[in-house]
């Protein structure tokens, strides 16, 4: 069982710290918010006052932070736990941040001589506190060996994606395809009710056809076929579409630095730009279908 220090006890991190705990690992954790912190202390977990504390005389650190920005503030610099940590380290960085900025985290873990990975999930708060997250995970085999068993602890499936930053990679693609097909499958719903096709009809024909997808099958965005999804208890997420927002903004700030062309990509990140304007960025992603019958 491994020392762990835990950077972010967020709606994300709290819970996967949580299981770490259940797994019987030692965990000590770090928030800019105190009272999140005591959530993981009185699952059994310490206290520590700061970044550069949770990271010191650890096995490893987890962090699970906002943006690109917050990793390598906490990570480089004078300040920043790669200055502290004792050498051979383990990070794993599991926040959903822009593809350079995680390169260059790893850069500077590895130019300290630490083992660290990006490892963005998938799965959400529910996958979080159920420790059935997918970890998307990119580095070296070395530090991804290293890494799987205590991601094993907070998930169901780790996949390796490659090198450095290719778990971010992985994340934003996987998400592009999720708020294009959002899309698409709210447009063919509203089409539908315009010429009298019923949506459980649709929901039916096309489920199993075809145009199926992933959107479609597990977040229907019409009340009633799916009782599961978000569109039976009035958009409640679920997904928020400023989170969906964040990761296709992602998207095409890697598109951009690529040189890959998405138009697709670029039209799903306006059409939910306007949605999260209109203030329906704390509901959930499908609710972007009213939105498109209000065009209509
Ligand atoms: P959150 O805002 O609930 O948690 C982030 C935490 O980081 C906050 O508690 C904040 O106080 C803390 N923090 C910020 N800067 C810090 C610093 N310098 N030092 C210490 N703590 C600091 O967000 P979340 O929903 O837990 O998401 C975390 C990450 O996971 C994000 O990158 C998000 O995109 C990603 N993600 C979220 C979900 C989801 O459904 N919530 C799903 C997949 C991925």
């Amino acid at each position: 069982m491994a020392n762990i220090g835990f950077i972010g006890v967020g709606n994300m991190g709290g819970p996967m710290a949580r299981n770490l705990l259940k797994a019987g690992h030692k965990v000590k954790a770090f928030d800019l918010m105190p009272e999140l912190v005591q959530n993981v202390v009185g699952a059994g977990g310490t206290k520590a006052g700061s970044a550069q504390e949770a990271a010191q005389d650890v096995d490893v650190v987890i962090s699970m932070l906002p943006a690109g920005k917050h990793v390598l503030s906490v990570y480089t610099g004078d300040k920043g736990i790669l200055a502290v940590a004792k050498p051979g380290t383990l990070f794993i960085d599991s926040s959903t941040i822009d593809v350079k900025s995680a390169r260059e985290a790893i850069a500077a873990a590895e130019a300290k001589g630490m083992l660290m990975v990006d490892a963005p999930v998938s799965g959400g708060v529910a996958g979080a506190e159920n420790a059935a997250l997918t970890f998307m995970v990119g580095g070296s085999d070395a530090a991804f060996a290293k890494a799987r068993p205590v991601l094993e602890a907070m998930g169901k499936k780790i996949v390796h994606a490659g090198g450095a930053g290719n778990g971010q990679v992985a994340k934003i693609c996987n998400n592009m395809v999720l708020g294009i097909s959002m899309i698409a499958v709210s447009e063919a719903f509203v089409m539908a009710e315009k010429l009298g096709l019923s949506a459980q009809a649709m929901f039916d024909i096309v489920s199993s056809s075809s145009g199926s997808c992933w959107a479609l099958v597990n977040h229907c965005p019409v009340p009633g076929p799916v009782p599961t999804s978000a569109a039976n208890r009035d958009y409640k997420p679920g997904f928020a579409a400023e989170l969906m927002l964040k990761d296709l903004k992602l998207s095409q700030e890697a598109a951009r630095s690529a040189g890959a062309q998405t138009p697709l990509g670029a039209e799903a990140t306006a059409l939910f730009s306007e949605y999260v304007q209109g203030g329906n960025g704390p509901s959930d992603y499908s609710g972007i279908i009213r939105m498109i019958r209000s065009m209509n």
